[in-house]
């Protein structure tokens, strides 16, 4: 799973595409407590991409 910001979700995306070679779920994470930063940057992550 990739844990992204809103600007970095597609990259997301296309890194999980490439891995797995089947299109990702993308979830979003609705819980404000899970204080995790976006896998790309130091945004907060928005959403949970992977299979
Ligand atoms: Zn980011």
């Amino acid at each position: 799973m990739i844990k992204c910001c809103d600007e970095h979700v597609e990259l997301a995306l296309d890194i999980v595409v490439d891995e797995h070679e089947v299109p990702p779920n993308m979830t979003k994470i609705e819980d404000e407590n899970l204080s995790t930063n976006c896998e790309f940057c130091q945004n907060k992550a928005v959403y949970l991409v992977g299979n």
